[in-house]
């Protein structure tokens, strides 16, 4: 099998501008910091096992009983969790492409069979044919990454319901900053499983912490298959002061929602597609063009971005919304590479005609 491929981190001390993994420029919550010194005196014992400070101010924040909520080493663990208690060999799951590439890897790892189903015209979500899929787990990422386009909630709830006895999970690692969320959508689907990610929004990647929201009976399957000791005691300790923090959390995702309005406006004005993001990343698109070659040369620049080596998005480049002057760099640097690009093609078209 393939394994999954994380984007580029580079050592500590290298000078880039870092747009390729979706992390939060800002800093997490001074709160944050206060914590993690007071938490340290305790790394003799083993943690709770049910993480239980943060899952009670999960409870407060999120207003859900205890018995809705797990909690995760990064979403990512939760997803684990999930396709190992799902699915076994030949078993199915489904999910509109392209999407989080992790799923791919996690199937793979259960030797079950993906079902994937691509996004209809403007990434609209192929309702019928994930219906169809039949699938014991159907994955939407809510929004989707790489394109950053959000699935409304009627049908999410539509394709929930529609799904039966099939779980559904909504991927929900960006949703801070979005419009909406399908927790609300918990009380009316027995078979919903919200994941959150405190990597992006609470600028906490370097943490590891993630929550999972889903009725009594689910949440207790997938305890079953939990390492007892999932997340250290600092992990925690910062999780539940980032929930007490978050003020800070919204000021930073107001300020990247900002910044990414005014960069998806400039995107569009040097020509390239953006569909309308709610994510901290836009997709920049030149159908039908490798952008390989524009990835590598912003590479050169010491800027970073996303660029996926696939038929699908070999066209498109993912890029992190960073502080407001590490987007003016991308976008001078984007501005003369294309242009560049663009003189070299006309170039290469007059010497055909003549
Ligand atoms: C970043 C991301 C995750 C992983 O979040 P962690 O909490 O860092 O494990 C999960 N799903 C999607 C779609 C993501 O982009």
């Amino acid at each position: 099998m393939a394994a999954y491929e994380p984007g580029e981190q580079p050592r500590p001390g290298r000078r880039l501008i870092k747009l390729n993994t979706n992390e939060n420029p800002y800093p997490p919550s001074p709160g944050v910091r206060k914590v993690l010194a007071g938490a340290a005196n305790l790394l003799r014992l083993y943690p709770p096992p049910r993480a239980d400070e943060l899952i009670d101010q999960a409870a407060r924040v999120y207003r859900l009983p205890r018995e809705m909520i797990m909690a995760g080493n990064g979403s990512d663990e939760l997803l684990a969790m999930l396709f190992r208690a799902a699915l076994g060999p030949h078993h199915k799951v489904a999910y509109p492409l392209p999407t989080y590439s992790l799923y791919d890897t996690l199937a793979k790892i259960q030797e079950a069979v993906v079902v994937g189903v691509p996004w209809h015209h403007e990434f609209i979500l192929p309702l019928d044919e994930l219906v169809r899929a039949r699938a014991q787990l159907t994955i939407i990422c809510n929004p989707n990454s790489p394109s950053g386009t959000l699935t409304p909630l009627a049908e999410i709830s539509a394709l929930a319901k529609r799904l039966g006895r099939g779980l559904i999970v909504v991927d929900e690692a960006y949703v801070d900053f979005a419009d909406s969320s399908a927790l609300e959508l918990l009380r009316d689907h027995p078979n919903l499983i919200v994941l959150r990610s405190f990597s992006k929004s609470f600028s906490l990647a370097g943490m590891r912490l993630g929550l999972g929201f889903a009725h009594r009976e689910v949440i207790d399957q997938l305890l079953k298959v939990k390492d007892s000791y999932n997340l250290s005691r600092l992990a925690i300790a910062v999780g539940a002061q980032a929930l007490r923090d978050l003020d800070w959390m919204r000021r930073n995702v107001d300020r990247v929602k900002s910044t990414r309005e005014r960069v998806t406006g400039e995107l569009r004005l040097i020509g390239f597609e953006v569909p309308p993001s709610q994510a901290n990343f836009v997709m920049a698109r030149k159908p039908g063009r490798d952008l390989a070659p524009i990835a590598a040369a912003l590479r050169k620049r010491g800027i970073l971005v996303r660029h996926f080596p696939t038929p699908a998005l070999k066209d498109a480049m993912r890029i992190t919304i960073g502080t407001p002057a590490e987007m003016k760099a991308l976008i001078t640097a984007l501005r003369l590479l294309m242009a560049a690009a663009l003189a070299k093609t006309t170039r290469r078209g007059a010497a055909q005609v003549r």
